[in-house]
């Protein structure tokens, strides 16, 4: 900070003048008319004063510049305090963001902490990153891989607080790119990207992309899927949001193999490792479940028990491992055959199957068992060069006609398959 230089009140030479002229005057006024020597006397006096004042003058100026310094000194130490006031409120400014950051980690944290299936995982997971950078126009998707076939499908998709049809189901050219190069993306607008053909990529969808940012979800090296956000702006997204995003997809991730691990064990729990069917515990708890509802909607509920027919000269003849084929075939042909909504195939135990048919009169079921038979009985397996058949007998009961309950149910099938068997095997048996 520059000072300006204070006016000065008197000229300094213009006052010594008049202070020098006005005794001079009176003195040579006085000498020339009294006294030569004291003329002498005066002259020395008068050189000792205009001395004199001429060391005030040089002080004065040497305060002056002193003076002058330590303004300019004050002005700098005031610049340096205000730069540093301004970097202390950025430091403040960007320590405040920083906490309200980490306060939504944490809640995400949280929050993700309490799903265990991959469903509420996904759709808690794609509600808090739009409480997080969305508004009534942003498009948030989450896409992950089949644990099977690996290919990229939507887990969850959401527009401000709504769900939303994305048409570009297995993900467009951005998110293909994330798949190739598994890097984070921001795209200020995406018009103006010379890495994409927009024109091409933005007919393909319904709804307007002016900017988009999009992470892969990764555990390790382990790619699980991508989070991506859009909005009809351009520039709406900037290099920090995008920073962020990274941090929570990585937060998300975690979560997300969580719930899928959780899934594997679960089913693991409840499915049978060879066939792939349902085990005969998970049956026994969906059952009353089922027969309450059908008590309800007042409808009928058949339950079936399939046995393969001399399974055990088959084993011994072909071996313990063909028996494995000839059981896992087995499931194929009856989830291939009772895969509607609802119904229920399961490995009862050894080899015993069971299928439960909700809404089922009781000729439908007959009419299903008979063509499960007849598929079954058809199927060739092909064992050591040898092509092998077999066949099963299945037992029919109703609810609510033959039973009252899930265990009745379960016997009185079991009696009908007994009958069957009696009967001389390959056919189905109706409990009544
Ligand atoms: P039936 O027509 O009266 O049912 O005769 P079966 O020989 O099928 O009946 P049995 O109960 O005597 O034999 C069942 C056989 O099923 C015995 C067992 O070795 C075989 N088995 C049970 N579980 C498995 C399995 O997981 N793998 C194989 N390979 N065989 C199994
Ligand atoms: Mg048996
Ligand atoms: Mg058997």
């Amino acid at each position: 900070m520059t000072q300006k230089p204070k006016t000065q009140l008197f000229n300094f030479p213009v006052l010594l003048i008049i202070v020098l002229l006005l005794p001079l005057l009176g003195f040579f006024f006085f000498a020339t008319v009294f006294e030569p020597r004291f003329f002498l006397f005066l002259s020395f006096g008068l050189l000792a004063c205009i001395l004199y004042l001429a060391m005030l003058r040089n002080r004065l100026i040497k305060k002056q510049s002193e003076i002058k310094l330590w303004i300019q000194n004050y002005g700098e130490q005031v610049n340096l305090a205000e730069a540093g006031i301004r970097r202390e409120k950025i430091a403040i400014e960007s320590f405040r963001e920083k906490i309200i950051n980490y306060s939504q980690l944490k809640g995400l944290t949280e929050r993700l902490s309490m799903c265990l299936t991959l469903e509420d995982t996904s759709k808690m997971f794609s509600e808090e990153v739009n409480r997080m950078f969305g508004d009534k126009d942003t498009t948030i998707i989450l896409y992950l891989f089949h644990s099977k076939t690996g290919t990229l499908g939507i887990s969850s998709s959401q527009k401000g607080q709504l769900r939303v049809n994305i048409k570009s189901k297995k993900g467009d050219a951005f998110d293909q790119w994330i798949v190739k190069t598994m890097q984070p993306l921001l795209i200020e607008d995406t018009k103006s990207d010379y890495r994409f053909d927009a024109e091409r990529i933005l007919t393909q969808e319904a709804r307007e992309i002016g900017s988009l940012m999009s992470v892969p979800l990764m555990v390790g090296e382990k790619a699980l899927g991508i989070l991506r956000i859009d909005h009809p702006q351009e520039n709406h997204f900037t290099t920090e949001d995008l920073r962020f995003l990274t941090t929570v997809g990585d937060l998300g991730a975690v979560a997300i193999e969580n719930a899928q691990l959780y899934e594997h064990i679960e089913q693991l729990a409840i499915k049978d490792g060879l066939t792939g069917l349902y085990l005969r515990r998970y049956l026994l708890e969906r059952m009353p479940e089922e027969i309450s509802r059908q008590m309800r909607q007042k409808t009928s509920l058949a339950f079936l028990m399939l046995d393969l027919d001399h399974f055990k000269q088959y084993n011994d003849k072909f071996g313990h491992i063909a028996g494995d084929i000839v059981l896992r075939t087995l499931g194929m042909i009856l989830s291939d055959l009772f895969k509607d909504p609802g119904m229920l195939v399961c490995r009862y135990g050894g080899e015993e199957f069971s299928v439960m048919l909700p809404d089922c009169t009781r000729q439908k079921a007959l009419a299903l068992a008979e063509e499960a038979n007849k598929r079954i009985a058809e199927q060739t397996i092909i064992l050591r060069r040898e092509r092998t058949r077999i066949t099963v007998s299945i037992g029919i009961a109703m609810f609510p006609k033959d039973a009252q309950n899930a265990k009745e149910l379960i016997h009185k099938a079991d009696q009908a398959l007994y009958r069957a068997k009696q009967e001389g095997r390959n056919r189905v048996c109706l409990f009544s």
